[in-house]
């Protein structure tokens, strides 16, 4: 049953990701974090979720903005919104395949609310941002009470809705590393319908060719809402490695990721649809990639 009321809750609003891990220790296991709260007040109203003391993350600046250095990449704070992540021009020259996937999310309501850093933590199959995430090789940074700890997106999460993150724990920042000239990537999502819907599927792809060859040096293949996390297509990245992409090689590694995906049946999609869905997508997001790399050169 929807409940419509949120159930009572005690409310902090630190201004700082000191003040914030102090209400977390001293609560410990009966806070939940806030950020846009797009995902955790639909929860909370349907008593999936019945926390104690609810911590308000946005008026926290040291955890808002997103940097560009040539060096080191994109750095994002995991308050960033989706509309600031479609919309942020160093996204889209540093890694299209986020900007890709934040234009699809949602509509512009939700976009405007909610946050990276909550789409990561709600460690939903399906969310959209993970998949470019991890093809681009993106770390985290969590910051608890011994201190910070770095960790690649990829080894992030743990099962549907669950996450590496202690009830202690904060997401601060998420870094992408510096493209480098000769990649490109897209991400690709199969919904219901056009807008407002969660992932079918999604499949995100990185390749960087090798220097003056036309050969593949780097491939990445990410996947969502087709296993029990996001995940990797391994074997399909290793099809493309050092060899020239044409249209043969793009449909056996689209064959591959398929049979590398892991989907169940649910309301959304069917299992068999869904994987053939992964073969359809991943070969269209490959040719994307690499008209994008084209683009770049010209
Ligand atoms: C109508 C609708 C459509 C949607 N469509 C999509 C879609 O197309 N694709 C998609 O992927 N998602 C979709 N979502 C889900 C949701 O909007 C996104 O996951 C959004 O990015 C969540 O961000 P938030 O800031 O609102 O998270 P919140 O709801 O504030 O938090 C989500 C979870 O993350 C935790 N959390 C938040 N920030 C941090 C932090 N910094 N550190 C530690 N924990 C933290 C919270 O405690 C909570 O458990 C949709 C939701 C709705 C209601």
């Amino acid at each position: 049953m929807f409940v419509k009321r949120l159930p009572r809750f005690e409310y902090f609003e630190p201004s700082s990701v000191r003040e914030a891990l102090e209400v977390l220790r001293a609560h410990r296991g009966q806070c939940s974090l806030i950020a846009g709260g797009t995902d955790l007040l639909v929860s909370m109203k349907k008593r999936e979720r019945v926390p104690a003391h609810l911590v308000n993350l946005k008026g926290i600046d040291e955890l808002k903005g997103i940097h560009y250095d040539d060096n080191k990449g994109l750095r994002i704070g995991s308050l960033a919104t989706l509309v600031e992540i479609a919309d942020e021009r160093v996204v889209e020259e540093a890694c299209p395949m986020l900007k890709d996937a934040a234009e699809v999310m949602a509509a512009p309501q939700i976009r405007s609310l909610g946050t990276i850093g909550g789409n990561l933590c709600s460690a939903s199959p399906s969310a959209d941002t993970a998949p470019p995430l991890i093809a681009s090789g993106a770390s985290v940074r969590i910051i608890g009470p011994q201190g910070e700890r770095e960790l690649p997106v990829e080894e992030f999460f743990r099962g549907p809705g669950e996450s590496v993150l202690e009830d202690t724990e904060i997401l601060s920042h998420i870094f992408i590393p510096a493209p480098p000239g000769n990649s490109g990537t897209a991400y690709l999502k199969l919904m219901r319908r056009g807008a407002m819907d969660l992932a079918i599927v999604g499949v995100a792809v990185y390749l960087e060719r090798g220097g003056e060859t036309d050969l593949c040096k780097r491939a990445c293949i990410a996947l969502g809402a087709v296993a029990p996390t996001p995940m990797r297509a391994l074997r399909a990245e290793e099809v493309l490695r050092d060899k020239k992409i044409d249209k043969a090689l793009t449909r056996e590694a689209g064959r591959i990721a398929s049979e590398e995906s892991r989907p169940i049946d649910d309301v959304r999609a069917s299992e068999a649809y869904r994987r053939s869905m992964v073969e359809v997508l991943t070969q269209r997001a490959i040719m994307k990639a690499l008209d994008r790399i084209g683009t770049k050169a010209s």
